[in-house]
């Protein structure tokens, strides 16, 4: 059985929007006790627009609702979002800048399929920058945080138990989302956000069966017992052990398909 406010939370999850959120919220703190002029806050509203725009865009090609090598519909992404072209292509060069589209002159956007080049360039640098944030969120998270890790984890168990693996992928992702939260890091986490879009992309576009969330379940298992004894060798040791996992499901996954 779901617990329903998490269940309520994960519905309106969005991992970049909630990362950035969280540093701009923390920045804006800072910003207001200033006092700043007019000026200064429609900047910080834009780029807020910026940062929202980006992330539901990511997440139409992370989830695959447009499909691998197809036009990114420029026209019709700026009527359902109510934008110009121009923050429009602003988001899309950083998608480019992800890997997650190409950009051609005069012929727009396309999204960039995955290659197994691309595992095996991301994944290696996704696998340290997770395991970075686990070691320094070990000495951060607070009793209540890693509480609520821990209830987290029962809720992933209840998910593989029953198979749902879309949800399972979301909330796995929200895991490593408050672990990263917990890092309390910009940078890193900015350096996570230009990764994670190609490896996020892969876990939606190669689902994992039941084993391979059992397995995944057990590597979160070992990475919680590490966060609750507060031990940050183990705990970035157990994060790197489980992405390593994940690569390699993904990229004999991708192999097969090559093949
Ligand atoms: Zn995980």
């Amino acid at each position: 059985m779901i617990d329903k406010t998490i269940w309520e939370n994960i519905a309106v999850w969005d991992h970049s929007e909630t990362v950035l959120n969280h540093h701009l919220r923390d920045s804006a703190y800072s910003i207001n006790s200033l006092r700043l002029d007019n000026s200064a806050s429609l900047s910080i509203t834009r780029r807020q627009l910026h940062n929202e725009l980006l992330a539901r865009l990511r997440e139409f090609i992370i989830t695959g609702k447009i499909k691998d090598g197809a036009k990114v519909p420029e026209k019709e992404l700026c009527d359902y979002f109510g934008i110009s072209r121009t923050p429009l292509r602003e988001a899309l060069k950083v998608m480019a800048f992800e890997g997650l589209v190409s950009l051609t002159h005069n012929r727009g956007a396309t999204v960039r399929p995955i290659t197994i080049n691309d595992l095996r360039e991301v994944f290696p640098i996704y696998a340290h920058l997770e395991s970075l944030a686990g070691q320094l969120a070990c000495d951060r998270l607070t009793k209540d945080e890693i509480g609520d890790l821990l209830n987290m984890h029962d809720q992933l168990a209840a998910l593989c138990d029953e198979d749902k693996c879309s949800q399972f992928i979301i909330l796995d992702e929200l895991v490593h989302t408050r672990i990263e939260i917990a890092a309390s890091n910009p940078v890193l986490s900015r350096m996570l956000q230009v990764v994670s879009g190609r490896v996020r992309r892969v876990r939606h576009l190669v689902r994992a069966p039941k084993e391979r969330q059992r397995d995944a379940l057990e590597e979160h298992g070992r990475i919680m017992t590490a966060l609750k004894q507060r031990d940050n060798v183990s705990s970035a040791s157990a994060i790197k052990a489980h992405v390593d996992s994940s690569f390699r499901f993904f990229e004999e996954k991708l192999e097969a398909r090559a093949a």
